[in-house]
C-alpha cells in the first residue's frame, strides 16, 4: 500500500502528466475546452466527454512576450495566461477547441478579446451584483447561452441528463476534497499547507474525475490512519495561517514555502480552486440550470459587488480552524482584490485575529523581503 506521501507525490505531478494525457484524449478523438475562472460551470462544458483543461497562467516565463501587447502593469495572472496563449507553450491551450472566458475584472475581458482572435471563445457574461434578483435569471440565460455557443462549435448536443450526471460527479470531488482540505481543522494539522495546496491545485489537471475522487479519498484516509498512529509531520506550536486573495499559483507558492519556513503552517486556503470554489454543492434535486446558477452565483469572487460572501466565509474559517493569522496575497495590479483588502482587515480585527496583506508578483525578487516581513508577522503571533 501506497504511503500518503507517495500518494501526494504523484498529485503533485499531474500537471506534468496532464499534458501527455490531453494529448492522448486529444488523439482519440475528444474534444478539449480551455478554461480560465471558477465560474466556468464545469458541469455544463464537460458534457459529451468533452475535456475541461484549465489553462496555465501562473508562471513568469511567458510574460516577457505578453508585454509586447499588454501594458506591463497589468497584473501577472493576466500577463502570464495570455503569454503562455501566444507563445503556444501551454499544452493545455494548444489543444483546446474552444476557450471559455467570463466578464469578471476588466483586464481579463479586454485579454479575453485578444484570445478570441486565436481560438474560438465564448465570453460568459457575469452579473456583478450577486444579490440582486435578477442576477440569477441573468446567470442562468448566460449558462443556456454557453450551452448553445458550445454545442455549436464543438458540433456536439449536450443533453440534461448529460449535464445531471456531471452534477454528481462534480458534487462527489467536492465532498472528496472537502473531507481532505478539512483535515486542516485538527490540532496540529497532520501535514504542511504546501502539501495540501499541491494537491487541490493538482485537481485541476485531471481529466478522469472517478479516478482523482477514489485517489483523494484515499489519501485521506491514509493521513488519518498515519495520524493516528504517528501523530503529526507539523510541530504543534506552529502558527495557523488563512490564505486568502487572488488567485495562488506555481509562482506564489513562494508565499506558503515562507510562512512555513518561519514558524507557521498553512491550514486553510479561501482562494479560487479552493475552498471558494469547493465548499458548496450544487442542488441535484432542482433543475440543472437553477441549480447551476445558484452555485456558481455563490462564487466569493472580489469582481463581485457587493462580495459579502468572501467576508463571511473567512469571518467563518477564523473560528472553525482556529487561525492564529490571516495572509491576504494581492498580485500586483489586481485592484479588486487590493481593495477588498480594506474590508477583510477589518473583519479580522473584529474577530481580534492578527492580519497582514502582501503585493507581490511571479517574480523571485521579493523573496527577502517577503521573508522578513513574513517572519515577523508570524513571531508576533501569539
Ligand atoms: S478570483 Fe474571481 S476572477 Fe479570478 S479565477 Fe477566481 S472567480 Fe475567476
Ligand atoms: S488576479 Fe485580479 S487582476 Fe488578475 S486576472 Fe485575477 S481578478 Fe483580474
Amino acid at each position: 500500500m501506497k504511503s500518503y506521501k507517495e500518494i501526494i507525490e504523484e498529485f503533485s505531478e499531474a500537471r506534468r502528466n496532464g499534458f501527455v494525457e490531453v494529448k492522448e484524449l486529444k488523439d482519440q478523438g475528444k474534444k478539449v475546452i480551455g478554461v480560465y475562472c471558477g465560474f466556468a460551470p464545469w458541469e455544463i462544458l464537460a458534457s459529451n466527454d468533452v475535456v475541461v483543461a484549465w489553462l496555465c497562467g501562473m508562471s513568469e516565463e511567458p510574460i516577457p512576450a505578453a508585454e509586447k501587447d499588454l501594458p506591463r502593469n497589468s497584473c501577472p495572472l493576466l500577463k502570464s495566461s495570455y503569454g503562455f496563449a501566444i507563445t503556444e507553450s501551454c499544452p493545455y491551450y494548444y489543444f483546446s477547441d474552444m476557450l471559455i472566458g467570463e466578464t469578471t475584472c476588466d483586464g481579463k475581458k479586454k485579454m479575453y478579446e485578444y484570445l478570441g482572435q486565436m481560438k474560438p471563445m465564448y465570453i460568459m457574461s457575469l452579473p456583478q451584483n450577486l444579490r440582486r434578483e435578477s442576477s440569477f435569471d441573468y446567470y442562468k440565460d448566460e449558462l443556456y447561452l454557453l450551452k448553445e455557443a458550445v454545442e455549436k462549435v464543438l458540433d456536439i448536443e449536450i443533453s440534461e441528463e448529460d449535464i445531471r450526471k456531471n452534477i454528481i460527479i462534480r458534487n462527489n470531488e467536492r465532498k472528496a476534497l472537502r473531507e481532505f482540505y478539512e483535515l486542516g481543522k485538527l490540532f496540529p494539522p497532520p501535514i504542511w499547507g504546501f502539501s495540501m495546496r499541491k494537491v487541490l491545485e493538482a485537481t485541476k489537471y485531471i481529466a478522469d474525475k472517478e479516478n482523482e475522487i477514489k485517489n483523494i479519498k484515499l489519501l485521506t484516509e491514509s493521513i488519518k490512519e498515519n495520524y493516528k498512529l504517528y501523530g503529526s509531520e507539523v510541530p504543534s506550536e506552529a502558527k495557523r495561517i488563512l490564505i486568502t486573495g487572488s488567485p495562488l499559483g506555481e509562482a506564489t507558492e513562494k508565499i506558503i514555502k515562507i510562512i512555513e519556513e518561519n514558524g507557521g503552517v498553512v491550514v486553510c486556503y479561501e482562494n479560487c480552486s479552493s475552498t471558494k470554489s469547493i465548499d458548496d454543492l450544487v442542488d441535484e434535486k432542482k433543475n440543472a440550470f437553477d441549480a447551476l446558477a445558484e452555485r456558481y452565483l455563490k462564487t466569493a469572487c472580489a469582481c463581485m459587488s457587493p462580495n459579502d460572501n468572501r467576508l463571511n466565509m473567512i469571518n467563518h474559517y477564523i473560528s472553525k480552524y482556529k487561525i492564529d493569522g490571516v495572509m491576504d496575497m494581492v498580485l500586483y495590479s489586481c485592484h479588486t482584490y487590493n481593495c477588498e483588502t480594506y474590508r477583510v482587515k477589518n473583519i479580522c480585527n473584529k474577530n481580534n485575529t492578527p492580519y497582514m496583506s502582501i503585493e507581490t508578483d511571479y517574480s523571485s525578487k521579493d523573496i527577502g523581503q517577503l521573508t522578513t516581513r513574513i517572519s515577523a508577522f508570524i513571531e508576533m503571533l501569539d
